[in-house]
């Protein structure tokens, strides 16, 4: 097994991955992880109760899966590194917007403990406004990456987020495509909705 110098000089950090749906942010967390396989890394993963899509994997749609561990909190990382008696190098966490505010505290504090913490999740919700987690992740992070989708109206690159065939008002409505679709900023209906700024 090669042993390279993967965590350079500053071990200790945080990386987002962030963008609408359909944007690839599994894929690219699952190609991180993939990495560590050529260095003297160890890595696990963790996924919310709440995304029921994939019980047990966390799977791109590529169809890469990765297996995960299923947490209902942010608190059940520690206990779960706690726990661990192997040494462990990289946190990841995807779907980081479904976890609770206390995400980011935790994140922080590992990478405060020289851990590389790797978490990937939609910035924005369908209205356009941010996931609290994702937002308090993203100012603390060393490395942000936000990706982009393909607009399903105009094929443009698409970083918004639209709900069809839905009603509800919710922020949290568990779906794919079936009431979902990326949409650029002049495709989403927020574009025809907002005010003159005041
Ligand atoms: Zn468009």
């Amino acid at each position: 097994m090669a042993k390279i110098n993967f965590f350079g000089v500053s071990r200790g950090r945080i990386e987002v991955i962030c963008g609408p749906m359909f944007s690839g942010k599994t894929e690219e967390l699952i190609h991180r992880l993939n990495r560590l396989d050529y260095c003297d890394a160890h890595y696990l993963l963790f996924t919310p109760k709440i995304d029921t899509r994939s019980p047990r994997y966390a799977t791109s749609r590529n169809g890469k899966k990765l297996s995960s561990i299923i947490i209902s909190n942010s608190n059940e990382i520690l206990k779960y590194i706690k726990n661990k008696k192997e040494k462990i190098d990289v946190i990841a966490i995807d779907e980081a917007q479904f976890f609770d505010k206390n995400l980011s505290r935790v994140c922080n504090y590992l990478a405060n403990k020289k851990y590389i913490v790797i978490a990937s999740g939609l910035d924005m919700d369908f209205n356009g406004k941010p996931f609290s987690t994702m937002k308090e992740l993203i100012i603390t992070a060393e490395k942000v990456t936000k990706l982009k989708a393909i607009c399903s109206i105009c094929g443009a690159e698409a970083s918004f987020t639209e709900r069809t065939n839905i009603n509800s008002k919710k922020q949290i409505v568990i779906g794919d495509k079936k009431i979902y679709s990326a949409r650029c900023r002049q495709c989403h209906s927020l574009s025809k909705k907002m005010d003159f700024p005041k």
